[in-house]
């Protein structure tokens, strides 16, 4: 093993806390990917103990109207500063995307959790993370993390973009469904964690794959819906 530690995966709560907070800046990462820079006092005490967690976005609404809600990944934070990064896909059409697309400094935004998270240790021989676009920000967060610390296959369906770089870091770009890119991926030997995120079906289709199909005991398969196709502000998770 890479580390002596336990291989057990852990949940931790949070207290529950809605901030508000501004727009600092925001930087195009990739044509389809912006980082929007969030800050404020209120961050001071902000805590994300995985990069699997989520933040509630409160998009703003017109007078009167409820604001529409969406899970974003924390992707940087820094509490001394009281800084929150968040990287948004621009995919089109919805309040998020379209309220990211059009973000500059100053704008008001309010940013409730996370609630909990989903500790996956560091310690694995092999992690092989998996997603879309909507899943390279916890990629990215993840791949900085394990750095130096454990081998990583990241399989990502994306625009490529700059991500950290390390020995036993294996990015590779995925042109097609990510489901035959894992297909073709033969079991990683040793003590392995799967971890993906992206749309629901291609998700609960790589679990079901990865489980069924590939005999991969369940515990160490962690597959979450980020978005579903014709669908909004979907969040499911097939596991155990
Ligand atoms: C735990 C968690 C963490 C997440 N982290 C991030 C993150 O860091 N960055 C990020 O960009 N997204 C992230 N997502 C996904 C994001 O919450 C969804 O994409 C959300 O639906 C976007 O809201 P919207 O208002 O833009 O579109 P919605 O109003 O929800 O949907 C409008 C239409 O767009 C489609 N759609 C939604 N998302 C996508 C997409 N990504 N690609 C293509 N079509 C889409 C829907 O199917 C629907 O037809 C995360 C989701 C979860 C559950």
């Amino acid at each position: 093993m890479a580390e002596q530690e336990t291989l057990e995966v852990r949940r931790v709560r949070h207290e529950i806390k809605r901030r508000k907070l501004r727009v600092r800046d925001v930087a195009r990462l990739a044509p389809h990917m912006v980082r929007v820079t969030l800050e404020g006092e209120e961050l001071a005490d902000f805590v994300s103990a995985s990069f699997d967690d989520h933040v509630k976005v409160f998009f703003p609404a017109p007078e009167g109207a409820e604001p529409a809600k969406r899970d974003y990944t924390p992707r940087r934070f820094d509490t001394a500063r009281r800084e929150l990064a968040i990287d948004f896909v621009l995919h089109g059409e919805g309040p998020a995307t379209e309220w990211a697309a059009a973000a500059k400094a100053g704008d008001a935004l309010e940013v409730g959790g996370p609630r909990g998270s989903f500790v996956i240790p560091a310690g694995f021989d092999t992690h092989v993370l998996i997603g879309d676009a909507s899943a390279l920000p916890a990629i990215a967060r993840r791949l900085e993390e394990l750095a130096g610390r454990a081998r990583v296959i990241a399989l990502v369906a994306a625009d490529p973009m700059a991500l950290p770089q390390a020995e036993g870091l294996d990015v590779r770009w995925v042109e097609g469904s990510l489901l035959d890119a894992v297909r073709a991926l033969p079991l990683p030997e040793g003590e392995t964690y799967w971890w993906a995120a992206g749309e629901s079906a291609e998700m609960r289709a790589l679990h079901q794959h990865l489980v069924q199909e590939r005999g991969v005991d369940k515990k160490r398969v962690r597959a979450s819906s980020y978005w579903r196709r014709g669908d909004s502000a979907v969040h499911e998770t097939f596991e155990e």
